[in-house]
């Protein structure tokens, strides 16, 4: 998701002025330093952001159509295009006008006619905010669209708890857990209504866990992965099922499954041996052959490795 911004890359600047000489004048004095986009209207700014994020954009106030402060209303609305900084772009006279925009979101004003030193500064302090603010977002350890852990802060966490569960030779176990069908979900529901999922299902899991040790991240796109220090196989299954019954008693439709009429997950446990303790490395591995052979033997439902199931017996 946030892996893979380009951050050495030159930055994107979207203008949008309907008066085509006031936009050759910013074009003149931005092209050498950045990829510029040039809009003519609202409408079509709202559609050139949607096909290629911006990093910031210059917005004209007084157009037909759709007003600047229109536009910069929409961007603020949508999750997806909230963070990028808009300077508004006007002759307009007045503190009010200006504070009416800072309201809806702008970052800063641009006077015209435009003073090129002036337009180019400001342009640049907003840009370096702009790249510093996607780097602390990247190496953040917070999933963007679930806001839980991500798999950057599962791994670390992993890697800690095991350490510590091997040298006190307590158990650790691991939950991976994969919605079922959840390609189908997108193609029946869409793709927006199939993130509203994702987020509702994170924060179902999250809620579901009890002990303060316990983490739920995401792992990856429909997956999540779970760490439980101080659990043996027989408590991890506990937990394990009651995840799956708590996605299940959401009831989301889901009528292209083949599984249920409603989401379901599956789930794959993995457990250390305390007195093996090389099976502390194999956890992920573990539960990520358990989900396989939970899907294989019919989704909804939790599958322990075999291994450990063996052993604990
Ligand atoms: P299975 O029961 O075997 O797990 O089937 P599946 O369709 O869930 O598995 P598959 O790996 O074929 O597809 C996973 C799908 O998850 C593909 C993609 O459409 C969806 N997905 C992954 N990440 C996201 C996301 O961030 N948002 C949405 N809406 N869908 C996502
Ligand atoms: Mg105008
Ligand atoms: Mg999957
Ligand atoms: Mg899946």
């Amino acid at each position: 998701m946030l892996d893979d911004i380009d951050l050495g890359r030159r930055q994107r600047i979207l203008i949008v002025e309907d008066v085509k000489l006031n936009a050759q004048i910013l074009v003149n004095a931005l092209k050498d330093t950045y990829d510029l986009r040039v809009a003519h209207n609202g409408v079509e700014a709202l559609a050139m952001v949607r096909e290629e994020m911006p990093d910031l954009i210059l917005l004209d106030i007084i157009m037909p159509e759709m007003d600047g402060y229109e536009v910069c209303a929409r961007l603020q609305a949508d999750p997806n295009t909230r963070d990028i900084p808009i300077l508004f772009l006007t002759a307009l006279e007045g503190d009010q006008n200006e504070a009416y925009g800072i309201e809806l979101g702008a970052m800063d004003y641009i006077r015209k006619p435009f003073n090129v030193p002036i337009v180019k500064a400001k342009i640049r302090n907003h840009l370096e905010l702009k790249r510093y603010k996607d780097i602390l977002k990247r190496d953040s350890r917070i999933d963007g669209l679930t806001r839980i852990p991500n798999r950057r802060r599962f791994d670390e966490a992993y890697a800690e708890e095991r350490e510590r569960a091997r040298r006190n030779k307590m158990p650790l176990s691991v939950l991976m857990i994969d919605l079922d069908r959840f390609k189908a979900y997108n193609d029946t529901y869409g793709h927006l209504q199939g993130d509203d999922v994702l987020k509702l299902v994170a924060k179902t899991l999250y809620h579901a866990l009890r002990r303060p040790g316990d983490l739920v991240a995401r792992w990856g796109g429909e997956e999540f992965s779970v760490l439980l220090p101080q659990t043996d196989l027989l408590g991890a299954l506990h937990v394990a099922e009651r995840l799956r019954s708590a996605v299940y008693d959401l009831e989301i439709p889901h009528e292209s499954s083949h599984v249920a009429d409603v989401l379901t997950v599956s789930i794959g446990v993995a457990s250390s041996m305390p007195n093996q303790p090389w099976s502390y490395d194999q956890l992920l591995q573990w539960a990520d052959e358990a989900v396989y052979r939970a899907k294989a033997e019919g989704r909804n439902r939790v599958v322990a490795y075999e291994y450990a199931r063996d052993l604990s017996n």
